[in-house]
């Protein structure tokens, strides 16, 4: 392994993180891929650009350290994850800066972020002891029946922007754990914090080639030719619908085992009966963590009738009270999107609910730049149809739908082909979990506006994707039973 050529400087500061790929415990200079701050605009860093051969050269690191990797006794991978925990702990302020700048979100959410994204390293530093087999007779009487786990192999690993930390620590956490050796290739607009992390695993005693991480500019040749090697044995995607469906259908070729968390469409449910205050407050969390750019985050509320009016004005004056600013601005609650693209489809989709007799009661319009800003809004007497009823706004906008009765709400909720997140917020809970076994989601939220813990299974239904992440399920994403027919 290389030594770091800048030891003793802030993790926060881009610059340190814009020399190289990280491949078999080496950085590898490089250009080509710039990082624009989305508060600004300015040019933050430049990061390697990997090419094909840069990508198979990550696998043959990846393949170099697996044996070794996978024969590491349980104690001591969970020892090394536990130390890599308390290093994004030791350092998460600097880390929460450097999300701050690549990505945008307001410091608050970053360091939300940190605290998350750390904890799925303890979690699975713990899991990593207590992988179980079974020991069963067979039925017939005839022999005993014995279940192994071994780790499934190398492991591709892709990221989005959303969550530049956790989306990463979600997956290498259980990875690893379960003794598989990983390639992260991160979003390109966000790679600053995987490379962070990377040199954190480093000091925390991840062997060289256990965990590589590179970026490009052409993801689809990239991560194609890693699919068709037959060395690697998984992929776990988390990103859009879209990409996941193409890269299905890739690593179809080669039978590669896929974990997918995709897009969601998030209904947001408020009974009559709910505690308004409490609906409110967990509305704005829905909403409005990371500025709405989540994929569990309340993309449609529906709230009934008696309350409805009541809901939109509280939800109104408290999304109006924000402050919009750059995310590493004291004060700032509201940072900028991702990026301008993600501002006019924003813009878009409000202006099209506009159009067909929807009503915005604040926000509403892109704000001036520099950065690409999009105020907290609310809107009222969305149609049905409006295109925001179907796709992730992925940002800071509430569509506030009326609805009458339990099935015509639990209608509405299962109207979209996604299925990641709901919430529900009644008084009565056995209403509220009647209802949320009728909503078709993965995950749903009672009278709650978070529901992400490392310790719970995270993930959807329908094109909102395959497996789960975290909890005690999420190693076995990682891990293939072998069965043992045996006499003795
Ligand atoms: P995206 O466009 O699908 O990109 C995700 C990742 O896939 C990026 O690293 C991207 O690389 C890469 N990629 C793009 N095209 C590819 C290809 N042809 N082959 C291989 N990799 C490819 O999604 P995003 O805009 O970054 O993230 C937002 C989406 O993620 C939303 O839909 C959101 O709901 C979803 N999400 C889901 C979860 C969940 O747990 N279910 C969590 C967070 C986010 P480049 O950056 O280089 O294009």
């Amino acid at each position: 392994m290389t030594l770091d050529p800048h030891p003793a400087a802030s993790y926060a500061d881009p610059s340190l993180h814009a020399h190289g790929l990280f491949i078999g415990g080496d950085w590898h200079a490089g250009r080509g891929i710039p990082v624009v701050n989305p508060a600004t605009t300015e040019r933050l860093a430049e990061v390697a650009d990997a090419s094909v051969s840069d990508a198979l050269r990550a696998v043959d690191a990846a393949e170099a350290s697996a044996a070794d990797w996978r024969a590491m006794p349980p104690r001591q991978r969970a020892e090394i994850l536990r130390r890599w925990f308390g290093l994004m702990t030791d350092h998460a302020e600097e880390l929460a800066v450097l999300i701050s700048l690549e990505n945008g979100k307001a410091l608050a959410d970053a360091r939300g972020e940190i605290a998350y994204a750390a904890e799925f390293f303890r979690w699975y530093a713990e899991e990593a002891v207590r992988i179980a087999g079974e020991f069963r007779h067979a039925p017939s009487g005839a022999n005993h029946i014995l279940v192994d786990h071994d780790p499934i192999g190398i492991s591709v690993l892709i990221t989005p922007w959303n969550f530049p930390a956790a989306m990463a620590t979600r997956k290498i956490g259980p990875a690893l754990a379960a003794g598989c050796t990983v390639i992260l290739k991160p979003a390109s607009e966000t790679p600053l914090t995987a490379y962070a992390m990377a040199r954190l695993g480093a000091e925390a005693g991840v062997p060289a080639g256990v965990v590589n991480v590179l970026t490009t500019s052409q993801p689809g040749p990239v991560v194609n030719a890693m699919l068709a090697d037959p060395r690697v044995r998984k992929l776990s995607f988390t990103g859009s619908t879209g990409v996941g469906r193409t890269l299905l259908a890739e690593a179809a070729k080669t039978v590669v085992s896929c974990s997918m968390e995709l897009g969601g469409n998030a209904p947001f449910l408020v009974f009559d009966d709910a505690d308004l205050d409490a609906a409110l407050d967990g509305a704005m969390i829905a909403k409005m963590r990371n500025a709405g750019e989540a994929c569990t985050a309340a993309n449609r509320f529906y709230v009934q009738a008696g309350i409805h009016d009541a809901f939109v004005a509280g939800l109104t004056q408290r999304m109006a009270a924000l402050n919009v600013g750059p995310g590493t601005q004291a004060g700032t609650q509201v940072g900028p999107m991702i990026t301008a693209k993600a501002v006019t489809k924003i813009d878009r989709l409000v202006r099209q609910a506009v159009a067909g007799g929807a009503h915005v009661t604040t926000g509403g319009a892109p704000l001036p730049g520099p950065g690409y800003y999009y105020p907290p809004t609310v809107i009222e007497n969305v149609p049905e149809d409006a295109e925001m009823a179907h796709e992730e706004i992925f940002g800071p906008v509430a569509p506030v739908y009326r609805f009458e009765t339990e099935a015509q709400v639990i209608r509405l909720a299962n109207a979209t082909d996604y299925g990641l997140a709901a919430y529900v917020y009644s008084r009565d809970l056995s209403r509220a979990l009647r209802v949320g076994k009728g909503i078709e989601a993965g995950m749903i939220a009672i009278n709650r506006g978070l529901m992400s813990d490392p310790a719970a299974p995270f993930g959807g239904v329908k094109q909102s994707g395959l497996g789960r992440e975290g909890g005690v399920t999420g190693i076995m994403e990682f891990l293939e039973p072998k069965y043992f027919a045996v006499n003795f």
